[in-house]
Order: structure tokens, then C-alpha cells, then sequence
């Protein structure tokens, strides 16, 4: 037997650590928090596939906690969408938590920070703030407002919380240290006020908390034992414990803090803000559309679940931001599907193709097996008649010795149906084929078992019957961005390199069987790529997203 050999990551290490020395076993609870501002991306499922990840292998609780504390920025929608998504991605929470549901109980811990001298209110501008915070190489200076009594911080307060004092008069700043080297610990911001109405507490609040107020304290009332971030927030961790530190009680558990790092796509964005501007300024249709790396973009163009699981996992998780090739995002879905979608065939440039010795009003309906990695997936029956497409570049009138498709004078197999030899063509004016001529033999038929069906010729292609083959769009999508990192650029915007041709629509020739699909199926079109039926198709007309081609073709471009 192979010896087994696991090696834990370093999150895990962290864990396993911490269940040697403070932390039971039942004392291991995650999350993960986003904010409803936006659709989750591909560098969310990172996190969602470690967070859910880790509750699955130490059978831990998971929580999905909205972090939605700006209702500037936040809608019901994004929940929603947000909701689905990690329920499309195959994992369960344990519990839906909302940071607003905290409102509350984060004003009267404010309210005790106020009472015990750690907490001001700041009646200064932002921009007054900010220079007093000084640099990271010299300290801050205090304000004049930082030592106001606690009656008036407390009266103050009051008045932003009720909506009394106008918006931006005030700020709550905790009472920490200006002369820290951590800037984030000069007298940070810990409310503001908004009078904007909350997708969930409507108008009830006038002030709301900040990111790193209501951040620690969230996992504290929820219990987290482990709250994993990326790295951005490492130096948010002295802040994140400070509180802790004026809040937690012996009692209960205390929720550490850890990062790991962002992961990034190549050819894309990874922000939902980003993203959110390629949707405002119509550069995609949507936030699903399938040139978009959000999950639900992905899942539209015929990303499976397992494969962007599967990526998520082989990345893993890493202490240093990197760019990931998209590509390895494309090997996985293409892995994936190569076990499980159903091979059909499908023209999208055809070019017409008579066989002479057949006869005229003859259709035959010919066994095609359906997936041959898959022994259970069956087979259907696809029809062949005298008039067929093939694809326009797989025939040559003259060819060399390597093109091993159709030329005149010479044979190939029709996948599932006959041996057939070119013999003229016709052509246009501009010297465009359009028409070829072919003889078949009729004793050639695939799976027939005679001598002459087990003839070996080295080409197979792929056709469809003139006559019975149904027009279908398909869309073919390319890379969103011409530059790997589009947005890293000092001097440019991400827009400057949108790729022109991220989309091409065509029309194609399907076998009848396609007729059969419905949303969100993908097939292989064989010997083209992945396709998957979107959500747009209607009676009429069978839309297609190309999902992924058989093969990395920018590998070979970028050689
Ligand atoms: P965005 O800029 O897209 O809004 P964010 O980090 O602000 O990203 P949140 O909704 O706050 O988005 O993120 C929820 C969780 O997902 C956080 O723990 C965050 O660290 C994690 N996350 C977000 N983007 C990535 C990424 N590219 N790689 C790994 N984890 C990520
Ligand atoms: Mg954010």
C-alpha cells in the first residue's frame, strides 16, 4: 500500500498547535465575512473553500457573517447573490450572521469604552485628523477635542447616534496610542456618522461602526476560535487584540486573528469594487457574465463547482500574495468536465460537404456513444444524410503529409459514421470553397465490425447533417484583459486594457440531440471545446457559452 503522506498547511499548523496548548476540539468554530457590496469573485472562493474547508475536516461550525456595516455601499441583492453562491460552491453554514444584528450590543461596549476614558468623540474634519495621525517615521499629535469629559463624549455621542448632530460633524475614536508605530493604533476611528437607511435596520441607525470595531468583536459574540483574513489586515492585528482586550471576558473564548495571502487571477480582477465598475460602465452585461471571475459569472459559463473547488484547493493557501495564471483555473474545469460532460458534435464554420453515392432522401440515424471516460453515460443517435457540414478549416484541395483532415484524393472517418474520400470542389468567385464533393463506403460504418469499418485512416472529424442539424449562437469568449495584471499598473487605468475581442457571437450547426439540453448543462462540441446552454436560450434559438477550449491555446501563443 502507498504510504500516506499529508502535509498540513500552515493554517493547519496553526491549529493543530493551538489544540495542543489553549484550544479544545468543540472549541473550533470559523466563519467567513463578506460584505454585501458586490457578487463574490474567484479570490472569495479561496476563502470560502478554506474557511468551509477547515469546519469539514475538523467537523467544526462555520458561520456565513455578513460584514455589513456601510449601507453607502451594501444591498439585499448582494446578499442574496451571495447566499446562492456559496450554496452553488457545495458548502453549508451553520448559522447566517449579520454584523448589523451587533449594532446594538457594539454601541453599549462603545458606550463603556466612553465611560472608562478609552473613547473620544472628535469633532474635527477628516482631512485635521489625518495629519495629526503624523507619518509612519513621526508621531501623531493629539487633537483638541481628545481629552473631552466623559458626561460630554457620552452627550456627544448621543447626539450622532440619534441623528441630532448633522452628518460628518463628529467621529467616536478610541483612545489608544498616538505615538504608536503602528499608525492603526493612533486613536483609530471606531464610528461615523451615515444618514443613509440600512438594507436591513432601515433608519434606525445614524452612526455605524468601522471595519476593524466591528470586526473582532463579531467573532468574539459569535465565539470564533480561529478568524482568518488575508494580509492585508496583518497590521490591523495589534488593533483587532487591543479591543479584545477591553471586552473579553475570562469565560469565553478568544478569537484570534490570522492571515493568509490574497489570491489573484491573471487577465482579470479580483475586487469587488473593480468588478463593480466593469458592470456600471457596461464593459460586461452583467455581474454573471461569463467573461466575469465572479462564481456566478463562472458557473454561467459552464464552470463546474468541483472545478473551482479543485483550483481553490491546489492553489492552497500561502503567506505571500501571488498572481495565478488563468490557465490553471482553465486546466481544472477542463479536468473536470472531461469526466463528466457529454460528447456531442457541433460545426461552427461549416463548410457543405455532398456525398454523391448516397442516397438522395436517405437519413440514417447512427449509434454515437455519449462519453467514452464515462462507461455509464450511454449513448443517442445522431443522423446522417447526403448533405453534411464539416468544419471550413479541415478541408485542404492540397495539403502536406502532416494535415491529417480532408484533402482531394484522400480519405478520413466521419466520428460515428462513415470513411469517406474527397473527390472535386466547387468554389466562388473569390476562390472561397463551397461546396465539396465526397464518395463514401458504405461497408465503413463505425462499430459495424466488418473489415472494411476497422480500416485505419488517420483523420476522424467531426460533422453534422445539413438537413437535420439545428442553428444554435454560440458565444465565444476570450480573456477580459490584454495585460496579465491589469490593474497593478501606476500610470494606467485597468480599463486601458480591456481586450476588444473578449467576445465573438456566431452561429453554429448542432446535432439534433442538443435540443435536449437544458440551462447550465455543458457538453464537449468534440474536437472544439466546452459548451454550456445559458440561461438566455429560448425556444427559438439554443444560446452556447464557450466554457473552455480543449487546449490551452495562449500557452502555445505566448511560447
Ligand atoms: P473585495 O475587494 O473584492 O471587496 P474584500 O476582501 O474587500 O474583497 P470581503 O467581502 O471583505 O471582500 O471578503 C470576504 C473574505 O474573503 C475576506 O476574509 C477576504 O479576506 C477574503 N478575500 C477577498 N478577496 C480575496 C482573494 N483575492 N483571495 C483570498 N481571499 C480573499
Ligand atoms: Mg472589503
Amino acid at each position: 500500500m502507498a504510504e500516506e503522506k499529508q502535509t498540513l498547511n500552515f493554517i493547519e499548523q496553526i491549529i493543530e498547535e493551538d489544540l495542543k496548548t489553549t484550544h479544545s476540539k468543540e472549541g473550533l468554530y470559523f466563519r467567513f465575512p463578506p460584505e454585501p457590496n458586490g457578487y463574490l469573485h474567484i479570490g472569495h472562493a479561496s476563502s470560502i473553500c478554506l474557511n468551509f474547508g477547515l469546519g469539514l475536516k475538523y467537523n467544526a461550525p462555520v458561520n456565513l457573517r455578513f460584514d455589513d456595516t456601510n449601507p453607502a455601499k451594501e444591498e439585499q441583492r448582494f446578499v442574496d447573490a451571495i447566499k446562492k453562491d456559496v450554496q452553488w460552491l457545495g458548502y453549508h453554514w451553520t448559522k447566517e450572521c449579520y454584523a448589523s444584528d451587533y449594532f446594538e450590543q457594539l454601541y453599549s461596549w462603545a458606550l463603556l469604552l466612553i465611560k472608562e476614558g478609552k473613547a473620544y468623540v472628535d469633532s474635527q474634519s477628516s482631512e485635521e485628523i489625518a495629519l495629526q495621525k503624523g507619518t509612519p517615521t513621526q508621531p501623531g499629535v493629539a487633537g483638541p477635542y481628545r481629552d473631552r469629559s466623559v458626561e460630554e463624549n457620552l452627550s456627544l455621542f448621543q447626539q450622532m447616534k440619534t441623528g441630532e448632530a448633522p452628518q460628518g460633524a463628529h467621529v467616536l475614536r478610541a483612545k489608544i496610542d498616538l505615538q504608536s508605530t503602528n499608525m492603526l493604533m493612533r486613536d483609530p476611528v471606531i464610528y461615523r456618522t451615515l444618514h443613509k437607511s440600512h438594507h436591513r435596520t432601515g433608519t434606525d441607525w445614524k452612526i455605524f461602526p468601522m471595519y476593524d470595531w466591528t470586526h473582532g468583536e463579531s467573532d468574539y459574540i459569535e465565539q470564533i476560535s480561529h478568524s482568518f483574513c488575508t494580509l492585508e489586515f496583518l497590521p490591523h492585528r495589534e488593533l483587532y487584540d487591543w479591543f479584545l482586550d477591553q471586552l473579553v471576558d475570562g469565560s469565553k473564548l478568544r478569537p484570534k486573528q490570522r492571515e493568509f495571502a490574497r489570491r489573484n487571477l491573471s487577465h482579470t480582477l479580483v475586487s469587488k469594487r473593480k468588478l463593480a465598475r466593469l458592470v456600471e460602465q457596461g464593459v460586461v452585461d452583467s455581474w454573471d457574465d461569463p467573461r466575469m471571475p465572479t462564481i456566478s459569472g463562472l458557473r454561467r459559463r459552464g464552470y463546474t463547482a468541483a472545478s473551482i473547488r479543485n483550483f481553490a484547493e491546489g492553489i492552497g493557501v500561502g503567506k505571500r500574495d501571488n498572481l495565478i495564471d488563468v490557465s490553471r483555473l482553465e486546466f481544472s474545469v477542463r479536468e473536470d468536465l472531461n469526466k463528466k460532460a457529454n460528447r456531442v458534435m457541433a460545426v461552427l464554420d461549416p463548410v457543405k460537404v455532398t456525398i454523391t453515392n448516397y442516397p438522395q432522401d436517405k437519413t440514417e440515424w447512427l449509434e454515437a456513444e455519449n462519453n467514452q471516460e464515462d462507461t455509464d453515460a450511454g449513448s443517442r443517435q445522431v443522423p446522417f444524410s447526403k448533405e453534411l457540414y464539416i468544419e471550413r478549416e479541415d478541408f485542404r484541395e492540397e495539403a502536406n503529409k502532416k494535415f491529417f483532415r480532408l484533402k482531394l484524393g484522400k480519405e478520413v472517418r466521419l466520428k460515428n459514421a462513415y470513411i469517406i474520400k474527397a473527390e472535386s470542389c466547387e468554389k466562388d468567385a473569390d476562390g472561397n470553397i463551397t461546396e465539396i464533393h465526397c464518395t463514401y463506403d458504405p461497408n465503413s460504418k463505425s462499430g459495424s465490425g466488418t473489415q472494411e469499418s476497422l480500416r485505419k485512416v488517420k483523420g476522424t472529424l467531426h460533422w453534422v447533417s445539413a438537413s437535420k442539424a439545428i442553428e444554435v449562437e454560440v458565444r465565444l469568449y476570450d480573456r477580459l484583459f490584454t495585460d496579465p495584471s491589469p490593474d497593478t499598473h501606476k500610470d494606467k487605468d485597468f480599463m486601458d486594457f480591456i481586450n476588444p475581442d473578449s467576445l465573438k457571437v456566431i452561429t453554429g450547426y448542432g446535432e439534433p440531440s442538443l435540443k435536449q439540453l437544458k440551462v447550465e448543462d455543458t457538453v464537449q462540441f468534440q474536437r472544439l471545446g466546452y459548451f454550456t446552454v445559458d440561461p438566455q436560450t429560448t425556444e427559438e434559438k439554443m444560446v452556447f457559452n464557450r466554457t473552455v477550449g480543449l487546449r490551452d491555446s495562449w500557452a502555445k501563443l505566448t511560447e
